[in-house]
């Protein structure tokens, strides 16, 4: 940067302290010239005594975390010595610090479905179950396959975005499968990532030129693994509940035939493919084996998927008395189950519940590391869209609010995984993924810090959702483990008031 330009730039930095705008704090030149120089007050906040768990940099101790204009300025004995004194304080003395956490599969729905979701609903719902960012799926209305639906996004998240929006791109035109998306030009307008999602590329030689695009754009390929003919018009996993209930199901194989033409075409292209919301035993075996061969594949799991199973679509009683035995911190005898009709189209999603070694399986891929990434597939439908019949209501559950506690009671609190390594599936694992400059506390990093409290008992309660949609199947249930703040670039997007007063 020439000198005349950053005098210029300060100059600009200058006049918008004494506006008091906001933009201030968030763009500028604190990186080579700190705030302090330039002004009186410093946007500071100091968060004492919590946990601070950093995968990316494998930190883990008890340690104060200092915020300065938006970005991570100490860590440790240095950050209360020079935390300014007009620093905000925020306790976290019994809570965990780490990374703001990222989901990289949420539907926002806009543009074109905002009554199911917008911007602001969906990233206060994000900033609220602890994320501070975010990948949109492209099947909007219109898609997200061009170079000025992604401009359209990025202009909504900046005017509306509670928290850092990500965008994918549509590998074909349309996500309709038959023409591939204009995926340079999609990527010099800023996506991060492509996918088909909700549909799935059919035809193979398609992919392939996909894949190798990608490849060449140096993007990862987000693929909906569903083999259509195979699928057809099933409606749940087939198997006894859906013989018992009389719907139509849907083989495990219309899952696993992708992921098995998945893996053959990243071995062929060498490009990086993800395989989103993994739901049965068959496809965990078929990445288990690729990744032990080396092969470029990553894959994520969603909590409806290793928390519940088929036999929820046969109502509250069949699951307690069956599969939901297995869950901690449900008692089957427990008078307070959560409760729940037979045929409730809160459990139908797209893949479906699969069976209990369906579940079995996804809980040990992530234990193990075939699974990488932990993401809610955040589906927001209106409730007269759900209130229909089961074959006819629309695939799809609201995460973004249940997501960490019900990863930490399956996970960390089944002791299945550690801490730091739950976090990673949440934090550092996807940024790689994505390429993005997030999920770590490093010096000088954004400013993006979720604090939650692992042990905190809640009830998911259906009023008090910041989702424009109601469609979760987990109202009602008594979840361990909750967001209690995000920080999104140095500024509180969310914070428990219940449990921060002033902040
Ligand atoms: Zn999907």
């Amino acid at each position: 940067m020439l000198v005349e330009e950053i005098r210029i730039e300060i100059k600009i930095k200058i006049r918008n302290r004494k506006r008091r705008s906001p933009v201030a704090f968030r763009c500028g030149l604190e990186f080579l010239w700190p705030g302090c120089i330039l002004g009186p007050r410093m946007n500071a906040l100091l968060l004492t005594g919590g946990r601070v768990i950093d995968p990316a940099n494998h930190f883990d101790a008890l340690a104060d975390l200092l915020i300065c204009e938006g970005r991570i300025a100490a860590l440790g004995a240095e950050a209360a010595a020079k935390a300014p004194p007009e620093a905000k304080r925020l306790d976290a003395t019994g809570r965990v610090v780490c990374p703001g956490l990222i989901d990289l599969h949420v539907h926002l729905r806009e543009p074109g479905q905002t009554a199911k979701e917008t911007m602001a609903t969906g990233t206060a719902a994000a900033a609220r179950g602890g994320f501070t960012s975010l990948l949109c799926m492209p099947n909007t209305a219109p898609a997200i396959d061009n170079s000025g639906t992604v401009a359209l996004i990025h202009e909504l998240a900046a005017t509306h975005g509670r928290v850092n929006v990500f965008v994918a791109g549509t590998i074909t035109k349309n996500g309709a499968g038959e023409e591939l998306a204009p995926i340079g030009s999609l990527k010099q307008a800023g996506v991060v990532a492509i996918t088909d999602d909700g549909r799935c590329v059919q035809n193979h030689e398609m992919m392939r030129r996909a894949l190798e695009y990608a490849k060449m754009f140096n993007l990862p390929v987000l693929d909906h693994c569903q083999e259509a003919t195979l699928v057809t018009d099933g409606v749940m996993h087939e198997g006894y509940w859906s013989t018992a209930l009389g719907l139509r199901g849907w083989p495990a194989a219309g899952e696993e035939l992708i992921v098995a033409r998945d893996i053959l075409l990243a071995e062929l292209t060498g490009a990086r493919v993800h395989c989103q919301h993994l739901s049965t035993a068959g496809s965990v075996r078929l990445l288990r084996a690729a990744k032990q061969r080396g092969l470029p594949l990553t894959a994520e799991a969603c909590p409806h998927h290793f928390t519940l199973t088929d036999a929820a679509v046969a109502g509250s009683e069949k699951f307690w008395g069956t599969d939901g035995q297995s869950l901690v911190a449900f008692d089957a005898a427990r008078s307070d189950l959560p409760a729940w009709p037979a045929y409730d189209t809160n459990f139908k999603m797209n893949p479906p519940l699969g069976d209990a070694a369906d579940r079995a399986a996804i809980l040990e891929g992530l234990a193990d590391g075939t699974i990488d990434i932990l993401a809610s597939d955040h589906a927001p439908h209106c409730d007269y869209e759900k209130q229909v019949e089961f074959d006819y209501a629309p695939f799809g559950v609201t995460g973004l609010e249940t997501e960490l506690a019900l990863a930490l009671m399956q996970l960390y609190h089944a002791k299945r995984l550690s801490l730091g390594d739950l976090i990673a599936k949440f934090t550092v694992a996807p940024a790689r993924l994505l390429g993005v400059p997030k999920g770590t506390l490093s010096l000088g990093a954004d400013a993006d810090v979720t604090v939650f409290d692992p042990e905190l008992e809640w009830v998911f309660d259906k009023s008090a959702s910041a989702s424009k949609s109601i469609n979760s199947p987990f109202y009602g249930w008594r979840l361990k483990g909750k967001a209690v703040a995000a920080i999104v670039g140095g500024q509180t997007a969310w914070v428990d008031q219940t449990r921060f007063a002033g902040v």
